[in-house]
This record gives structure tokens, C-alpha cells and sequence, in this order.
């Protein structure tokens, strides 16, 4: 789960690494609102979950008699595919150098690494393509657990020699590791953290990703999910525990497994069609499960046919044949369905959906022969 900017600033406060302060607005008069209070110059920062946002106008400096009109400005602009619905109102910096840290998984070597860089505020890939000697790179051997020294070695390793800086990175460096484990983060990135004028070291801006598997720990940062950050599908088929993952084409897909789903949606484009989606029932088949990834399949308007492709291994094709005509009665689907169950008991699943006179179901022995079928339908 990728957090805002302003979400991810608060988990940096919660575990001592310094920002600015600042206000959340949603409209230009809470803008000014929030500027009038902050006192001074201020920031107006869109809050989308994409990063560029200073180059795409996102990010104004102010003052509190033009911070509303910056807000406008701002509120309702498109950035990558992201409307501004959102906006962070902060404290204005003063910056002298901006600086690159994170800290992230590497999974080729299974630990956590660092990254720092005085090369901030540009993408790091840019650095790490063009100046790959300016950025230090230090892994944290997670049964070891971090170790002051190893911060010490990353700040030299980046060329940071001015000793005041040092130690507040020092700080930060342990910090930012405690936020990332304490969090069950994936990703904790400051770009830029900024020293100021007066050699104060800050994170100015946030891109922080949490694990999902691992929300259910965090509540409150759980909490933090915006709903309308995702396509009304996908929140419908979270809502519903179906996994769910919306395409450009026509045929709706429906499979059990995520291997099975993926090489489901390859067929389809052997046969010359488009997967509208990507939708995985999980292990399990049963009617409420059918009936929930239906509805959110059918829900789409781009469908035309829909494929259900279904490998029986623990899964009972037979109980799955049930399932979909439950499904189907519960819930009126006038698109075409094709089926191609296979595996476990598919001979009584097959005769199951044959003698059910369901006038819109097409039974198909093989994977191939239903992506055909079924893209045809489609057309
Ligand atoms: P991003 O473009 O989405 O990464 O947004 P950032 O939060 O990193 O802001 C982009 C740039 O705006 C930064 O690299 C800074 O140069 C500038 N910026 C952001 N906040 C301030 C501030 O408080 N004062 C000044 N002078 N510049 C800022
Ligand atoms: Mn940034």
C-alpha cells in the first residue's frame, strides 16, 4: 500500500525523523486557511500517489494572501493519471543542498539496503545511470539488525564530510531503519532530505510503501488507505476479497490460481482476443466466491464474453459446476460465458453445466479451445 506524501511525513514524526509542519486542505479556502495559520512563506503540495509532481506544477511556494489561488491552481490537476483531489499545506523551507536517502528491500540479496546520495531531488534512477560513483549502497543484515557504524559508512561512502551533517544523518539513518521495520514498510524514501541554510538536515518530501500482508498489524496505517485512490472495480473486488485487477479488453477472465489466471490471460491473445481482466478466485470455487468475481467482472462495461477457466486439484470441479450455476441464478449475467473445467471430477462438472439448460454457458474440453470460444463470442 503506497501512502501520500503527508501520510508517510506522519509515520516519519511518529519515529523522530524531522519535517516541517503543516496542514492538510481539500479546497483553496482551507488552503489559505492552513496558510494564515502556518504564518509566512508555504508550500502547496498536490497529493497524488505518483511522484514528479514539483515538474508537472504540482508544488508552489506561497504566501498566505496567494496561497488560495495556488490551490486552485493546483486542485483538479492531472498529474500522471492522478487528479489532485488533496493538498499539503507546509512551512516553507529554505534549502541549501538537497540530499537522496532510502532504505528498501533488495531481494536478490534477502536484506534491507540503503541508499544515500547528495545528488537529491532528481529520480535516483538518473543518479544511479549517470553518476553511479555518488551513490552509497550499504546492506543491513536483518538477524544482525542495524548498527550505528554501518550508518557512519554510508555517509562517508556518499562524501558527506561536513561534521554537523553527519550527525544529524547519524540520527536520521537509524531512525528512518526503525520507521521501515517498525512499520513493516517496503519502501521508505526521502528525496530530497535537505539541509538548510542553517545546517539543519530534514526530509522534505515522502514516498513510503507498506507491505499489505503485513497491515493487519498496523491498523492505524491501514486506516490511512484512501478508497478513491483505486478504479471503483478494484475497490468493489477488495471489498468482496476478490482479486481483481482491471484490463482494456473485452474478454472477462476468470480463473483459480494466479498461474493458471496469468497463462489464461496469454491464451486469450494467442486467440486473438483482449483480457479485460485479470481475476483470481483463489483456491476455493464456491457459489459466493463465483457470484462476488462475477458481479465485479460484469460490472465492467468494456466486457463481451467471459472466460472461466478452471483446474481442478484439490478444487472439485463438480462443486465448482454447482457453484457457477448458484451464481448464475442468484445474479442475471447475459454476457456468454465459456467454461473449461478440467481436473478433478471434470467429467461430472462438465455434465453438470450441459444438462443445466443455462442457454448463455459454453462447455469447452481444453484451455485453447475455450480461449477460441470464447473470443469469438466476444466479437
Ligand atoms: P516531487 O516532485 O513529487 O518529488 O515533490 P517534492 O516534494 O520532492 O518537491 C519537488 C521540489 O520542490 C523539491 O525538490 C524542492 O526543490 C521543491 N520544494 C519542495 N518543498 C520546498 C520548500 O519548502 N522550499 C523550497 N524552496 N522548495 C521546495
Ligand atoms: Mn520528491
Amino acid at each position: 500500500m503506497d501512502l501520500y506524501e503527508y501520510q508517510g511525513k506522519e509515520l516519519f514524526r511518529r519515529f523522530g525523523i524531522p519535517t516541517s509542519e503543516g496542514r492538510l486542505a481539500s479546497t483553496p479556502a482551507e488552503a489559505h486557511a492552513a496558510a494564515e495559520e502556518l504564518g509566512g512563506q508555504v508550500v502547496v503540495k498536490a497529493q497524488v500517489l505518483t511522484g514528479g509532481r514539483g515538474k508537472a506544477g504540482g508544488v508552489k511556494l506561497a504566501e498566505a494572501d496567494d496561497a488560495e489561488q495556488k490551490a486552485n491552481e493546483i486542485l483538479g490537476l492531472d498529474i500522471n493519471g492522478h487528479v489532485v483531489r488533496r493538498l499539503w499545506i507546509e512551512r516553507a523551507s529554505e534549502i541549501a543542498k538537497e540530499y537522496y536517502l532510502s532504505v528498501t528491500f533488495d531481494r536478490g540479496e534477502k536484506k534491507p539496503l540503503f541508499m544515500l546520495t547528495t545528488e537529491g531531488g532528481i529520480e535516483i534512477e538518473q543518479v544511479a545511470e549517470e553518476t553511479p560513483e555518488k551513490l552509497a549502497r550499504l546492506h543491513v543484515d536483518p538477524l544482525e539488525g542495524y548498527q550505528p557504524y554501518q550508518a557512519r559508512r554510508l555517509i562517508y561512502g556518499a562524501g558527506i564530510a561536513d561534521p554537523n551533517e553527519q550527525k544529524q544523518l547519524l540520527d536520521i539513518v537509524g531512525k528512518l531503519y526503525a520507521c521501515f521495520v517498525g512499520t513493516d514498510a517496503m519502501l521508505c524514501e526521502i528525496n530530497p532530505l535537505i539541509v538548510t541554510p542553517e545546517g539543519e538536515v530534514r526530509a522534505l518530501d515522502s514516498k513510503f510503501t507498506v507491505d499489505d500482508n503485513a497491515l493487519y498489524k498496523h491498523p492505524e496505517i491501514a486506516e490511512m488507505r484512501d478508497p478513491e485512490s483505486v478504479p471503483p472495480e478494484e475497490r468493489a473486488a477488495r471489498e468482496k476479497g476478490v482479486t481483481y485487477v482491471k484490463l482494456d479488453g473485452e474478454v472477462g477472465i476468470l480463473g483459480n490460481g494466479a498461474g493458471l489466471v496469468m497463462s489464461t490471460l496469454d491464451v486469450i491473445t494467442l486467440a486473438g482476443g483482449r483480457p479485460a481482466n485479470f481475476c483470481d478466485l483463489g483456491g476455493g470455487g464456491d457459489a459466493q466466491g463465483v457470484v462476488d468475481a462475477l458481479e465485479v467482472i460484469s460490472a465492467d462495461p468494456q466486457v463481451r464474453s467471459i472466460y472461466f477457466n478452471i483446474f481442478g486439484g484439490i478444487t472439485r470441479t463438480d462443486e465448482v459446476a454447482r457453484g457457477i450455476l448458484t451464481a448464475l441464478e442468484q445474479i442475471g449475467i447475459e454476457h456468454p460465458i465459456v467454461v473449461r473445467l478440467d481436473g478433478t471430477n471434470a467429467e461430472e462438472g462438465r455434465r453438470i453445466l450441459a444438462d443445466s439448460g443455462q442457454g448463455n454457458l459454453h462447455v469447452e474440453p481444453t484451455m485453447l479451445e475455450g480461449a477460441k470460444r470464447a473470443v469469438e463470442l466476444a466479437k
